[in-house]
């Protein structure tokens, strides 16, 4: 920027704002060239600052060419955060507290959901089992009150679709997804991934009575075991009917329930490296996980949507110490780490909450 504010300064071209007084309108410094801020310095009040968003308020007397380092926040833009609270405005109305939904995770219903599923002999793919669990999950959601599809490929692999359309007229969709099938061992498959289809039921849970403007759609995929199947079919669908656009975020959740560390990988492509960006810092507000960002994605549900443009991202425990029973009979739910699960949940919420209401690119 823009040497205009300084230039017009010097010049002795004070064009005060005592007729366009601003009152308690919020604006977000879009400079850092330090003649602007300089210049601005005496006509501010700071009002909130955090990393890169620095939100002020005008003095009476500041002059309209500061007007150039500055945006305007309006409409829903007006909204800035602060101790992990969002507000949208400054009415109560509208007042979105991230934290009173991620406070809502409950590890006992974690660790109901967990040992059910690991309870049932086999959940791989095509067995009645699997069927079973399937249909009994879609029953929960539907319970919910969401709206249920099954997507099933050639007759044999079905994922279950659960919807809750946004209030608003937007077409976008925000996704998460967890793969409900197992690689067959005997009740097994904890980890991999009833950890995954545990925290998708509670985010269901936490978020049936939410106003949400975007629509909210859980994907709870099969197959994935198998080759991804469910997933593949279902982004390959989106894509012929050109609905996969309309998909701003999809969230997987595989292998979140072994951990020591505290550590969570978050896997997207280079080209998303922003959203795992701002998912870490959703981490750091909102949970007390550590982050790890891994640009470079594969082997889970999240590639047919990244492959087809779509900002996806999994989340999944450090892969450096991941669970020593990976795929074996010994992946039961004794060694699942409920507390770190409740924390894959919460930083998962919030990252709904923060498409939601626009805070994420
Ligand atoms: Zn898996």
């Amino acid at each position: 920027m823009k040497h205009l504010l300084f230039t017009l300064l010097t010049a002795g071209l004070f064009l005060t704002m005592s007729s366009s007084y601003r009152g308690n309108d919020l604006f977000q410094v879009i400079s850092s060239h330090p003649h602007d801020l300089e210049e601005m310095n005496p006509y501010i009040e700071t009002v909130h600052q955090s990393g890169r968003l620095w939100i002020v308020q005008l003095k009476k007397e500041a002059p309209e060419a500061i007007m150039d380092s500055l945006r305007p926040l309006s409409g829903s833009e007006k909204h800035y955060l602060y101790e992990g609270m969002f507000i949208s405005n400054k009415s109560k109305k509208n007042k979105i507290n991230i934290k009173s939904y991620t406070s809502e995770v409950k590890v006992e219903n974690l660790r109901k959901d967990i040992e059910e599923l690991a309870a049932y002999e086999t959940r791989f793919v095509g067995t009645p089992e699997n069927q079973q669990v399937l249909e009994s999950t879609a029953i929960r959601l539907q319970e919910m009150g969401y709206a249920i599809q099954e997507h099933c490929y050639r007759g044999e692999v079905c994922s279950v679709i659960a919807e809750k359309k946004g209030k608003e007229k937007t077409k976008d969709i925000i996704m998460v997804m967890g793969h409900i099938d197992s690689v067959g061992e005997s009740f097994a498959g904890a980890d991999d991934n009833a950890s995954g289809t545990a925290v998708l039921l509670e985010m269901a849970r936490i978020l049936k009575d939410y106003d949400n403007k975007k629509t909210i759609r859980f994907f709870i995929t099969n197959g994935e075991e198998a080759g991804l199947i469910g997933s593949s079919h279902y982004a390959r669908k989106l894509e012929t009917t050109g609905e996969i656009k309309n998909i701003k975020l999809a969230l997987n959740m595989d292998m979140v329930g072994y951990n020591s560390n505290g550590i969570v990988e978050l896997e997207t492509s280079p080209d998303h490296e922003h959203l795992a960006r701002s998912m870490a810092d959703l981490a750091s507000r909102f949970t007390t996980l550590k982050t790890k960002i891994t640009l470079g994605a594969w082997g889970s549900d999240h590639m047919p949507f990244l492959s087809r443009g779509v900002p996806a991202l999994l989340t999944i425990e450090d892969w450096d110490t991941k669970n020593p029973c990976y795929h074996q009979e010994c992946d039961s739910p004794d060694l699942i780490n409920l507390d770190y699960v409740a924390e894959i949940a919460k930083l998962n919420i919030s990252a709904v909450l923060a498409k939601d209401l626009d805070l994420q690119d």
